[in-house]
């Protein structure tokens, strides 16, 4: 057996009941083979596959809180410091229901190539918890924060481990938890990012990702000889990602059409009303059945169903999972151009191959949507050097961070024969800097 396949086998057997883990490592180890086979003999002496895929450590803690009726409830908090080896843990906190440690690992190990990719100096991690904010007061919100950050405050700091948000973090919960750690710590320091903008955060922090994902595209279709200009896009999400992937999809001059979140999705043939979206889940924090009121031409519809409309670009901006096979197969049917992925691995594994398959461009997630974090390390270097960059600064560095990751994915696909192939490209993009700040700083 090679040694790819005997790492996932060893992560299966080792991991058990984490699905969403297995499949990243699975994804990734898949299409290093050509990296791992040219210095397998090496690799294997140093461990470097078993060492990649467990991360430094794994923190599983309780969060007590108390509810509005006097209840006391109890939640788990997890944080993953998968590794450090070119800067400190980076990566954001999930609060969902469906947040276990199989999730948090996925997506810690996700990170590490995504902020590898950025070119930034910024190690990967993950947190999160199974505490769900959906219905919750702001005192609920802030007693749960409060109880978490208690807890998260021992295994962070500046040059060690910097959180962020992620589905369910926003800026009030950065805010909360940011003003524990304060009082906690009695240190202001650059701890997490996403931060509000009068005490340290930066601008264009709420728009990067979705920006990003949309600068990655438009440089990806020029190098195709194409133009975004004019194109169709369909977007799943409703959220932070979403929102700002079809705020820069109309700037850009294309025509975003669908929107969806969890209860239901719509169609505006007219192009998605930004003012009405950001109206309704923004200020109003409402369901999107309510967009037709704004916009009576757009249809509504409840459950899935966005990746059945024709688009010449599609945008799952999410979470995991939300585009399977029957979708990309609707997709290709529809003559899809694009694939590019906002959220963290929407895309089935069997979808992903099928898109490819079809000749369809697919941008893998820890790409297109590193947007995000690149901005907050753009946060982190504000606040070690105490100034504040304007917005235009900042977009300008995310453009050229987003334009960069794509010719590195294109070159390292290239060298490796995998021409096109942007999964593979990402993944070994970002292995082989993590590998050799690894094999420099010896066996730790
Ligand atoms: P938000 O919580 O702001 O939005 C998530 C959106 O997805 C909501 O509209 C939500 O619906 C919808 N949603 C959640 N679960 C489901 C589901 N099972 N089926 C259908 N819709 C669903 O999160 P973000 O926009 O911040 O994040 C979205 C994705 O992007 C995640 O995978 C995240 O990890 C990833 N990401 C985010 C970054 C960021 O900077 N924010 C950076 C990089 C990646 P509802 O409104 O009903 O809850």
């Amino acid at each position: 057996m090679g040694y790819v396949d005997e790492v996932i086998e060893m992560v299966v057997e080792k991991n058990p009941a984490q699905p969403e883990f297995h499949q990243a490592v699975k994804e990734v180890l898949n299409s290093l083979r050509p990296v791992v086979d040219a210095n397998e003999e090496a690799y294997r002496r140093d461990a470097i596959l078993e060492r990649i895929v467990n991360p430094d450590r794994a923190f599983i803690f309780r969060v007590p809180w108390v509810d509005d009726k006097g209840q006391v409830q109890v939640n788990t908090g997890y944080r993953v410091q998968f590794n450090n080896a070119i800067g400190p843990y980076k990566g954001g906190l999930r609060l969902h229901p469906s947040v276990n440690l199989g999730i948090i690992k996925f997506l810690g190990f996700e990170q590490v190539f995504k902020n590898s990719l950025t070119g930034l100096p910024m190690g990967g991690g993950k947190g999160g918890s199974d505490f769900d904010p959906k219905g919750k007061s702001d005192r609920e919100i802030m007693a749960f924060c409060q109880s978490f950050m208690t807890e998260l405050y021992k295994y962070i700091g500046a040059d060690v481990d910097v959180p962020a948000g992620d589905i369910g973090v926003g800026a009030r919960e950065i805010g909360f938890m940011f003003g524990t750690y304060k009082k906690i710590r009695g240190v202001f320091e650059g701890v997490l990012t996403g931060k509000g903008l009068t005490y340290g955060g930066s601008l264009a922090r709420t728009e990067a990702t979705g920006y990003g994902l949309l600068y990655i595209v438009e440089e990806m279709l020029k190098c195709h000889g194409d133009d975004i200009k004019g194109k169709t896009v369909i977007v799943s999400g409703a959220g932070n990602v979403a929102i700002y992937a079809i705020e820069k999809a109309w700037q850009l001059g294309a025509k975003p059409v669908t929107a969806a979140d969890s209860t239901g999705w719509v169609y505006d043939p007219d192009g998605i009303d930004l003012a009405a979206l950001k109206e309704i889940k923004e200020v109003r924090r409402e369901r999107l059945r309510e967009y037709p009121k704004y916009r009576p031409n757009a249809e509504y519809h409840d459950g899935r169903g966005v990746w059945t409309v024709k688009a010449d670009i599609a945008l799952p901006c999410a979470t995991q999972n939300e585009l399977n096979l029957d979708d990309a197969k609707a997709l290709v049917a529809n003559g899809v151009k694009v694939v590019a992925e906002g959220a963290n691995m929407p895309t089935t594994a069997d979808a992903t191959d099928y898109l490819m398959e079809h000749g369809v461009i697919f941008l893998p997630g820890k790409a297109a949507n590193a947007g995000g974090v690149s901005v907050s390390g753009l946060e982190m270097s504000q606040n070690s050097e105490r100034l504040h960059w304007t917005f235009e600064e900042v977009d300008t560095q995310l453009k050229g961070i987003m334009t960069g990751i794509y010719h590195n994915i294109d070159a390292a696909a290239r060298k490796y024969g995998y021409e096109g192939n942007y999964v593979a490209g990402a993944n070994i993009a970002g292995f082989e800097k993590v590998v050799e700040a690894m094999i420099a700083q010896g066996v730790v």
